[in-house]
């Protein structure tokens, strides 16, 4: 694969996975693997800049999709860190810094896994509480942020201070909650970042009472305004007015100091009740952190040094398959059962044959397996030293454990596939995925409960969800579920026919269409009866849908047009407001730059946005053309040298008819 395709699959991958995690609060993969690609990515960028996309996951933060909430703006970006991943790359840091006749001295705090959130105070009173979003705009979250115990609501002092930190649940409070929710049959909580996420972003205050959340606070905005010169100076103050801030900060005169904060806490942070993913690094002057600077992303005068996964040695007893919705097999590994980062595990995944033969993984071996707070344990490879005599090699199955079907490994890809769209591997599967949370969201209607009532010949298709209620009393017989839990379950069902379009076609479960693609589908189409009736080359007009996605979604739509008319007479049947914008941007990389008068920035963002474009915040060849308003500086000056198109507000404005 040549580098320019490579880093487009890159991007594509990684894009993919942050969407959920960021959106979904659901791990695709481990952040190891995540990192992996993003490094390796980033690698490749600062070979081959010609090629740098503009919605590469290097150039913003976070992913950020619209919700209900409220937008909030900041005229302070909250920025992601850097990361690094040993002390070589730790010492660089450092050089680079002192290679621009700085002579650093550092804090280095612990780096909470959890949420990044916002919080003002007017007054000494708590006004204002939001989350970080793309870092430029994030989202209103007061009520939610209100119900965290150690956030103070009321200062002793009346002082106005806004300030960041991170929202996060104790493994204790996790514990707790996941006994509660697996006696109720609910889907358990995977890890504490997880929890946090799903629980500050509830729309009902009240639920997010009851998960009991955290905060550690770490940053002042503006922190000169009171009178502070550094980071260690700032934590100390955070402390004496009252806010809660990790007591494991350490002033390090120099890296070498870093770097035995970094080895005291790699093995003691495990007997935390809190997760912690790394530590964070910072210059401890304010005015040398502005003189260093920022990236788009990131500030250049700290670094979070991420700790390696958790990996931990245990025999792996057999190998196992799964069905998965779209017919993909996946082999798993049965291990003797074994702690690692807090939780038992006894299954990981084995990927596919590729993976297994590459590492030449055997039933019987000894194998490391990694587990780093995500949610998907993997195997990583065999200790060979201790490998027996009598252990076979793998081979790969050649017929659906579920079905008996043949199974077909497509060309160029590593994974099998059962192509019996009857397999009741893949039925069950896409009922799981069909009830899950990024999707229609049915608590309680997890693995175990769909695999008895398809066995029990309650659940055939997802349509049968909705007539669950016609067995009430049936369903209260049996073992395990009871009056109450039934109640709580068809309440549940009923309420998940309230879900958004683009939830209901995410649930789907069509290939290559997760929850971003079906946001963009549900803006663009309205409806279901709209959606049946989109055509190859209408979809294909649409940004970011190419022709595997619309491939994939009129083979869907002309399969199942009966089961989504099943569905919408069952009650599920959204509708939207239509965007009608024309995509006369599309593909057309846009800057603007200066003051303008009719729209603000963001509006002007959002039209471009809507109209197939991207608003990017630099001008380079890839530039299709700028929009200068008054006062416009170095951008347009860029611009003029590069010869790229300059148009005024007013020709952007009768561009896009206004
Ligand atoms: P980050 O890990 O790069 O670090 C920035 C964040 O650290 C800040 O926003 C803040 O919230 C937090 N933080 C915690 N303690 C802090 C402290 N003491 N001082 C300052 N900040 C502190 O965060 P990010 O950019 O949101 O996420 C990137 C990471 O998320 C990746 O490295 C990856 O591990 C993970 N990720 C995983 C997946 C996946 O699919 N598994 C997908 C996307 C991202």
């Amino acid at each position: 694969m040549n580098p320019q395709e490579k880093i487009k699959e890159l991007v594509e991958l990684l894009n993919k996975y942050s969407q959920e995690y960021y959106n979904n609060d659901v791990s695709l993969v481990s952040d190891y693997e995540y990192d992996s690609l993003l490094r390796e990515l980033e690698t490749l960028e600062n070979q081959y800049p010609e090629y740098i996309l503009p919605n590469s996951p290097t150039r913003r933060v976070g992913d950020f999709q619209e919700t209900e909430l409220e937008k909030i703006y900041y005229q302070t970006p909250m920025l992601s860190l850097a990361d690094v991943f040993n002390c070589n790359e730790l010492r660089d840091f450092d050089m680079r810094i002192r290679k621009e006749g700085f002579n650093p001295h550092y804090v280095c705090e612990l780096k909470i896994d959890g949420i990044a959130s916002n919080a003002s105070y007017e007054n000494g009173k708590f006004v204002l509480g939001s989350t970080r979003g793309n870092g430029l705009v994030g989202e209103n979250i007061t009520a939610n942020m209100n119900t965290i115990n150690s956030l103070p609501k009321k200062l002793a002092n009346n002082m106005s201070i806004e300030l960041r930190g991170e929202v996060y649940m104790k493994k204790s409070v996790l514990n707790y909650l996941n006994n509660i929710r697996e006696k109720n049959g609910e889907t358990l909580f995977k890890n504490p970042r997880n929890a946090a996420g799903g629980s500050l972003r509830q729309l009902n205050p009240e639920i997010t009472r009851k998960r009991n959340l955290d905060i550690f606070n770490y940053t002042i905005v503006n922190p000169k305004q009171y009178g502070l010169q550094g980071q260690y100076e700032a934590l100390k103050f955070l402390e004496k007015v009252g806010f809660s801030v990790n007591p494991n900060y350490e002033y390090c005169e120099n890296i070498d100091d870093v770097i035995n904060y970094i080895e005291k806490w790699k093995d003691t942070r495990k007997d935390l009740d809190y997760e912690t993913d790394g530590v964070v690094i910072k210059v401890d002057n304010f005015d040398m952190q502005e003189a260093i600077g920022y990236t788009i992303k990131t500030p250049k005068w700290a670094v979070a040094y991420k700790f390696p996964a958790l990996e931990v040695e245990t025999k792996m007893l057999n190998i196992i398959f799964t069905v998965g919705r779209t017919g993909n097999i996946t082999p798993n590994a049965v291990l003797e059962p074994v702690m690692i980062a807090g939780s038992l595990v006894q299954r990981a995944t084995l990927n596919n044959e590729d993976f297994i033969i590459d590492r030449d993984i055997r039933i019987g071996d000894y194998v490391l397996v990694r587990k780093a707070g995500e949610i998907i344990p993997e195997v990583v490879r065999v200790n060979f030293d201790r490998r027996g005599s009598d252990v076979k090699p793998f081979y790969m199955i050649d017929k659906c454990p579920e079905c008996g079907s043949e199974l077909v490994r497509a060309k160029d890809e590593a994974v099998h596939y059962c192509l019996n769209e009857e397999c009741p591997g893949r039925i069950r599967a896409g009922l799981v995925y069909f009830a899950s949370r990024g999707c229609m969201d049915i608590d309680g209607l997890g693995e175990k409960l769909v695999e008895d009532l398809f066995r029990r010949g309650y659940l055939k298709k997802i349509t049968d969800i909705y007539r669950l209620k016609n067995y009430q009393s049936e369903l209260e017989m049996i073992e395990g579920l009871g009056e109450k839990s039934v109640q709580s379950l068809l309440d549940a069902i009923e309420n998940s026919k309230n879900n958004s379009l683009d939830k209901v076609i995410t649930s789907l479960g069509i290939r290559f269409v997760g929850g971003k693609i079906s946001k963009i589908l549900a803006k663009q189409y309205g409806s279901l009866d709209n959606l049946l009736k989109a055509s190859y080359n209408d979809l294909l007009n649409i940004k970011d849908i190419g022709e595997a996605i619309a491939n994939s979604l009129v083979n869907y739509m002309a399969k199942n047009s009966d089961l989504v008319r099943e569905l919408q007479s069952l009650g599920i049947n959204p509708i939207e407001e239509v965007n009608e914008n024309e995509q006369i941007f599309k593909g057309m990389t846009i800057v603007l730059t200066g003051k303008l008068e009719s729209l603000t920035r963001e509006e002007a963002t959002k039209i471009i946005e809507d109209m197939g474009g991207n608003a990017a915040s630099s001008v380079s060849k890839k530039t299709s053309f700028v929009v200068a308003g008054s006062d416009a500086g170095s951008k347009k000056t860029k611009a003029e040298e590069l010869n790229i198109k300059i148009i005024s507000e007013q020709e952007f404005l009768e561009m896009i008819k206004r």
